[in-house]
């Protein structure tokens, strides 16, 4: 196929790049870099057998096609040395200076992009990630030159390195071409690239124009020599040429638009060249008026510029021997633009700008072109629109892109940390994961990552796991529900011995008083936890094994009958025996609801309120209302089920159960003297337990005594504060 592959010597560049940069500063800088370069890759051969040298100065002269500015040129020659010869950074600056670093720097860094082939990484991502990463325009346009040649020489490659470098062109970098404006360029890639990737289908294509070359070029010449006799007659300055379409658009609007070989080319294509605006529209006045206009072919992208700053006027007509020809008419400006695109907007101008300037034009010119975007919609070509904008909301706005150390990109949503970075590479990782380094340096695991991060994690078989704090910075819910996923299973894990122990436990106790052993299975012990408010047999048995339920007051429950709690008398069980057995006389409830006189109504046994507090009902599956104290944790979550209540003081005085707990400093006859002060404040005490601390220095006594409202349960307390030795009193809720 043919190939631009003009053998280019540093002369042949030099006197391009002298056609508009002439300062003897900015050549010695670009005889510098190549020098340079040449020194450093002295050793290295291309795959064609060239000295690598020619690879940079082919990037370079596709560079000064653009008339980019010296600095741009000569980052175009130095690309590869930071990469391929090891040329450190500071080495680099000393002997040039940071902003070429930066250029070289962000060509290496694109270069390093791996675009594999996963589904959920469309092309349209690729594009969208590779502008996202460099922030500098220029960084993409020598990215782009240097694919440009190195597809040029794709023929040296392999076969399957041939198909994936085009197939990645294809997707990748010849829609940013386009994007940018940069047709020749953008045309040059897809042909090269369609001829590695459908060789069979290029050159059915390329015969069939070849075959049609002739007859076609009869009749744009004859059309040209006729609009010329036109033109001429008004003195208006043109240039004409006729021009034919690259082969891949060809092919292109075959597969899209369902069109026959025959139809798309049957269209005669002219381009007229003129001075200015108004010479445009006076061009198109006259051809309209000489030759037949199809209607609705008329496009002003003139004062409508398409979203690529394209500019030109589009119309169709029909000579008087029936053929039909697209014509474009437009400056020499508009056409630059249409070949070159955004480069040609800030065409290198010597003295004019110094390089912040040239930069700063470069970033108007960007945000021009979203503003052209924004207000131009209904452009005809799909694929045009909405490019800018798009990238700003979704790219630069809602996600962040990050790489791992070998190259591969993840996207995630604004605000991510190393840990959703972790987890969205692999489950595993994310579980063993246990530092990260952001590009190089060591940060915390929830440092927010941000675009161009190269993120490298620390990983150990020896890890924990995740800790519920990270559900504290985790942005993805895909990282959150993995960590509570390990969370949940963990617990689970570390559950299974306390319930099997408080099954155990419950067993051995059901056997040391001579209970049926019916009570362990779950249909049965379920009016037993319900009373707990506990739904499940296993949490019921977890409750008892960690001992969170005394199992002497289940059994309580369970025997119906009040037993005193003696189980675990540490200090001083001598007084045992003298606990009595005191029935609890709560006869009617003294509970009033409203609206329901014959409701069954009972206390709770976790909070057990005592007349005078503050209460409600809570309606439970076919045991009535249980009345609550309003800030019994046990209820508060269920506001659905909840009703008022009151208490009916009305009603026989009652004696409420309540449970106290006590933490004192361990001496002789404590517990003789709680008791004695409970006899004393008339509170009968109907249960104990008392145990001595880990510490072995402070011991916590529950008692359950019986009060008759709320004014007593104080006095109870303020008492119980005075024995010798106390710490706290206060009253409990299970
Ligand atoms: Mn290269």
């Amino acid at each position: 196929m043919a190939q631009k592959l003009i053998d280019i010597d540093f002369n042949t560049l030099l006197k391009e790049i002298k056609k508009y940069i002439k300062q003897p500063q900015n050549l010695a800088l670009i005889k510098k870099a190549y020098f340079f370069a040449e020194e450093k890759h002295q050793e290295q051969m291309r795959k064609s057998g060239e000295p690598y040298i020619s690879h940079l100065i082919q990037v370079a002269y596709a560079l000064a096609e653009l008339r980019v500015g010296p600095k741009t040129i000569a980052a175009g020659l130095l690309h590869d040395v930071v990469e391929d010869c090891g040329v450190t950074k500071e080495d680099f600056i000393a002997e040039f200076d940071e902003e070429i670093y930066r250029l070289v720097e962000g060509v290496t860094k694109i270069g390093n992009i791996e675009f594999k082939d996963e589904k959920e990484y469309l092309a349209a991502n690729h594009r969208k990630i590779l502008i996202a990463m460099a922030k500098d325009i220029r960084v993409i346009i020598i990215k782009l030159c240097d694919r440009l040649h190195n597809m040029r020489t794709l023929k040296f490659m392999s076969d399957d390195k041939q198909i994936k470098i085009a197939q990645e062109t294809l997707d990748v970098y010849a829609p940013i071409a386009h994007r940018l404006g940069m047709s020749e360029i953008k045309n040059e890639l897809e042909d090269l690239s369609f001829y590695y990737i459908n060789r069979e289908k290029y050159y059915e294509i390329a015969r069939q124009v070849e075959l049609r070359r002739t007859q076609r070029d009869e009749q744009v010449n004859h059309m040209i020599d006729e609009i010329k006799a036109l033109l001429s007659e008004q003195g208006i300055h043109f240039k004409i040429f006729g021009r034919s379409k690259h082969l891949y658009s060809i092919y292109y609007k075959m597969l899209t638009k369902h069109k026959k070989f025959e139809e798309i080319l049957d269209l005669l294509a002219i381009r007229i060249i003129t001075d200015t605006d108004l010479n445009c529209y006076e061009v198109l006045g006259y051809i309209h008026a000489n030759f037949v206009p199809i209607p609705g072919r008329l496009k002003d992208y003139i004062a409508m510029p398409k979203s690529n700053m394209y500019q030109s006027l589009h119309t169709t007509i029909m000579n008087k021997q029936g053929n039909i020809f697209e014509v474009q008419i437009r400056t020499q400006h508009m056409d630059d633009i249409a070949e070159r695109g955004v480069a040609a907007h800030w065409l290198y101008k010597e003295g004019k700008y110094n390089a912040e300037q040239e930069q700063k034009e470069i970033e108007e010119k960007l945000s021009l072109f979203r503003d052209i975007v924004s207000i131009n919609e209904d452009d005809d070509e799909g694929d045009d629109q909405v490019f800018m904008d798009t990238l700003q909301r979704d790219f630069f706005d809602t996600n962040v892109y990050v790489m791992s150390p070998k190259g591969r990109v993840i996207d995630l949503p604004n605000g991510s940390t190393p840990i959703d970075f972790a987890y969205r590479i692999h489950t595993e990782i994310g579980h063993s994961t246990v530092g990260a380094t952001i590009n190089g340096a060591l940060v915390p695991l929830n440092t927010v990552l941000k675009t161009g991060d190269v993120v490298n994690l620390r990983t150990s078989k020896q890890a924990v796991g995740p800790s519920e704090d990270w559900l504290k910075f985790v942005k993805t819910s895909h990282a959150r529900n993995k960590i509570r996923g390990f969370l949940a299973r963990k617990e689970m894990e570390n559950r299974t011995p306390t319930i099997e122990k408080g099954v155990q436990m419950f067993k051995d106790e059901l056997t040391r008083r001579s209970l049926d052993h019916e009570w362990l299975t779950n249909k049965k012990l379920e009016q037993i936890y319900s009373q707990y408010n506990i739904r499940e047999y296993d949490d019921f048995m977890y409750a008892i094994g960690n001992k969170s339920i005394p199992l002497s007051n289940v059994m309580e429950k369970i025997s119906k009958r009040r037993v005193s709690l003696l189980s675990t008398l540490n200090i001083n069980n001598i007084f045992s025996s003298k606990v009595g057995l005191q029935k609890k006389s709560i006869s009617k409830s003294g509970i009033k609801v409203a609206g329901a006189d014959s409701i069954m109504i009972s206390l709770a046994g976790c909070c057990s309120p005592v007349l005078g507090d503050d209460i409600v009902g809570f309606i439970t599956k076919g045991h009535g209302v249980k009345v609550h104290r309003k800030d019994c944790p046990n209820v508060k979550k269920e506001k659905s089920r909840l009703i008022d209540v009151e208490w009916d003081y009305g009603q026989v005085s009652n004696l409420y159960e309540v449970i106290i707990h006590i933490e004192s400093n361990d001496r002789n006859f404590l517990l003789n003297d709680i008791i004695t002060v409970l006899s004393q404040v008339k509170a009968q005490m109907v249960g104990v337990n008392s145990q001595l601390n880990e510490d072995k220095i402070t011991v916590s006594t529950n008692i359950r005594v019986l009060v008759n409202d709320t004014e007593h349960l104080r006095n109870v307390i303020a008492n119980l504060k005075k024995v010798e030795g106390t710490l706290r009193v206060e009253r409990i809720i299970q």
